[in-house]
């Protein structure tokens, strides 16, 4: 991958298809009829069509009608011309009686009125007739009866052939009859058409009209969707700020690659995670653009170090994956790691700012560590915890083991806040001697807890070295350490107002409780609540607390001495000590290291080491003790050194307090003629 952009979206697994418009628009003609819009345009065609016919059908029958009724008259006429005799007499009908009641029996005449040629009536025969000449004596034309059953009509002396005018009165119920049984046939014709032709046209409408419209729509939608589907794309599987591939991203590909076995058949996947040493510090003093400006050219570095075929993702603030497939005979998961450790090397300049980027690195490898993607990245990440936890700048493989060492704290970490509820923490007490008069000058109080278990003797002891750690990573260790606080106050108290000369009390505060409590507050509180006097208490602090913030740390400590504690620097000479803010620490104590002292006796180097700390003490006016104190030759070289106060085996170990009670009263009775020989029987 050569540059960050190289996994472009192409590559990036398919994302879920998320609308109809990935599949396309149905174009086929019953589309048509599917859609709402389709129904409200056939509907109007069809009205359309419908009355068009409609229209068209009543002009037909009207015509038809005429025809009919035509015809009807015709035949009338006709009977009635054969029936006619002239006469001579005005005023005289031509119909004999008995042809008049015939032709009204039994032809479709149902009545006559005989008019002469100025439309006066001269005789009426049959039914009565509503057709009438007007008063001026004209032709009135022709008469229909709203039931359609009468027809009535003038015939003129010209179509008669006689000097008569002669209306008649016709039967026309058949041809009403007719034509009502022509126009159902007809109506249902109409709406056969009508609906054929809407087919027709609708058909016609969607191949010429429609289709195209649709299928443009179509295009335009799926133009919109690719471009949206591109921008998802991008947003779901790449990081905005170094165009790297993003976690989801990476998954997909390991997922993928474990399936393709891309590795071959002999090699393996290493997936290698690499989180920056603290990048939070540079983000929170420099900025957060400083802290993008380094991300990106770390990226860059990532990329531009590593192979080709080597996937690089960012998967949060400051971590970064790499996924390389590895070949058997070529280069090993240990030479990426050279390469990203030597991509870091190279000090990284921001904003004429130059910073050392150190990095802590976990590798885990398919199929070793794991079958499914999410085991070889989970184990990844726990093996990355654990370069972390063990001083950074640190590259781990991940092991079984690291797994199991994962469960035991979790499990750990459950258990301890338990004990915290159901009060199984308790705090041992170890004396501390000065070493030219002997006398018992303070106590350390150390945490113990006991924690019930299934054995024969119903539990053990748990070091505080092993549960000390799990309660800094949770957060635990600062109701812990309140508790620590508040228990040795309160017991150091007690024990004065038993009368017990008072000693002071030496009380270890962990680096993250320091940081993360008010702790100045919190010793004020207690100290008010246990009523000790401050000068008896002694806060123990590894220099691990200087290394963050110096100055924060300086700033507590000036409080703490305001408030009339004192303060140790405990484990001194194992951390970060810069010798030269060392005189601007407000410290009382040196506790050297009991490392140096087991080894002292044996290891010319230990001595030299632990005569500079008591020198470099004594020039900075401080007191020096030495902890881890087993032996006599412990001792004598310790007091041939000029070491004030020591504290160890040799003396006592951390005992309950009522113990440490017998003991120090005990202690305090024992003649004293001679301090050193007192001090050399304890
Ligand atoms: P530390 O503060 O340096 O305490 C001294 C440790 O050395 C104690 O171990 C003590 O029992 C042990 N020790 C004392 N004399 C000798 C000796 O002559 N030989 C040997 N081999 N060991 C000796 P412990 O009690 O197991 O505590 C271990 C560490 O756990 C402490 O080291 C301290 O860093 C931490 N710790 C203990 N209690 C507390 C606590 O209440 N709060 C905090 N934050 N840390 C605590
Ligand atoms: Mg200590
Ligand atoms: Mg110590």
């Amino acid at each position: 991958m050569g540059n960050p952009d190289q996994h472009n979206a192409d590559a990036a697994p398919p994302l879920k298809q998320a609308d109809d418009h990935q599949q396309g628009v149905d174009l086929s003609p019953s589309h048509i009829w599917k859609s709402k819009i389709g129904w409200r345009v056939i509907l109007m065609v069809f009205c359309i069509i419908f009355s068009m016919q409609t229209i068209l059908f009543f002009v037909m029958i009207h015509v038809y009608e005429i025809e009919q009724l035509g015809e009807l008259r015709e035949t009338a006429r006709s009977v009635l011309v054969q029936k006619i005799h002239d006469t001579d007499k005005p005023m005289v009908s031509p119909f004999l009686k008995q042809d008049a009641d015939r032709l009204v029996a039994h032809t479709v005449i149902r009545g006559l009125a005989v008019y002469d040629m100025d439309y006066t009536m001269i005789k009426a025969y049959g039914a009565a007739l509503m057709l009438r000449p007007s008063i001026k004596g004209r032709n009135p034309g022709s008469y229909r009866s709203d039931d359609g059953f009468r027809y009535e009509v003038m015939f003129t002396s010209r179509e008669i052939g006689h000097p008569y005018n002669i209306a008649a009165r016709l039967d026309s119920t058949d041809v009403s009859l007719r034509i009502a049984s022509n126009t159902l046939q007809a109506l249902g014709k109409v709406l056969l058409l009508s609906t054929a032709l809407t087919a027709i046209f609708m058909r016609a409408l969607h191949q010429l009209l429609l289709a195209p419209i649709l299928r443009r729509n179509d295009e335009i939608m799926r133009r919109v969707y690719a471009q949206n589907e591109d921008k998802m794309r991008k947003l779901a599987y790449f990081d905005g700020l170094t165009g790297l591939p993003n976690r989801t991203y990476f998954l997909e590909f390991l997922k993928e690659s474990i399936k393709q076995k891309t590795h071959g058949k002999d090699g393996v996947l290493a997936v290698l995670f690499i989180d920056l040493d603290y990048f939070k510090d540079i983000n929170d003093a420099m900025g957060y653009e400083a802290g993008d400006r380094l991300l990106e050219t770390i990226a860059q570095r990532l990329v531009r170090s590593l192979p080709d075929n080597a996937v690089i993702a960012r998967f949060n603030a400051d971590e970064f994956a790499v996924l390389v497939s590895l070949q058997p005979g070529q280069p090993d998961s240990s030479a990426l790691v050279e390469k990203i450790l030597f991509c870091m090397n190279e000090p990284v300049e921001i904003v004429q700012e130059t910073f050392l980027v150190r990095a802590s690195i976990g590798v885990s490898h398919y199929p070793h560590d794991g079958k499914e993607a999410y085991d070889i990245l989970k184990n990844a990440d726990i093996a990355l915890n654990r370069a972390k936890a063990e001083g950074r700048a640190a590259v781990r493989y991940y092991s079984r083991d690291f797994d199991l060492m994962v469960q035991q704290r979790v499990q750990m970490l459950h258990d301890l806040r338990k004990a915290m509820e159901q009060k199984q923490l308790q705090l041992y007490y170890q004396p501390q001697f000065d070493l030219k008069t002997g006398h018992i000058v303070g106590v350390e109080a150390l945490l113990r807890w006991w924690r019930p278990d299934n054995s024969k003797e119903g539990g053990k002891f748990i070091s505080p070295t092993e549960c000390i750690p799990v309660a800094e990573q949770s957060g635990l260790i600062v109701p812990i350490g309140e508790y620590v606080l508040r228990t040795a106050c309160a017991t150091a108290k007690m024990w004065q107002d038993k009368g017990l000369p008072p000693i002071r009390m030496a009380v270890n505060i962990s680096g993250i409780q320091f940081h993360r409590s008010d702790i100045v507050s919190l010793v004020a509180d207690v100290l008010k609540e246990t009523k000790l006097e401050p000068r008896w208490l002694e806060l123990e602090l590894t220099e691990s607390i200087f290394i963050k913030d110096t100055q924060g740390a300086i700033n507590i400590l000036d409080m703490l001495h305001r408030l009339g504690v004192e303060t140790a620097i405990d484990d001194f000479g194992t951390g970060y000590s810069s010798l030269s803010y060392l005189c601007r620490f407000p410290i009382d104590r040196l506790k050297i290291d009991q490392s140096f002292i087991w080894a002292a006796p044996l290891h010319h180097n230990d001595r030299m080491i632990i005569r500079g700390i008591i020198n470099l003490g004594h020039s900075l006016n401080l007191k020096v003790i030495a902890e881890g104190v087993e032996t006599k030759e412990h001792e004598d070289l310790l007091k041939e050194e000029g070491c004030n106060e020591v504290q160890g085996f040799k003396y006592s170990k951390a005992i309950p307090a009522e113990e440490f009670w017998d003991f120090a009263v005990a202690h305090m009775k024992r003649p004293a003629k001679n301090e050193e020989t007192r001090l050399l029987r304890i």
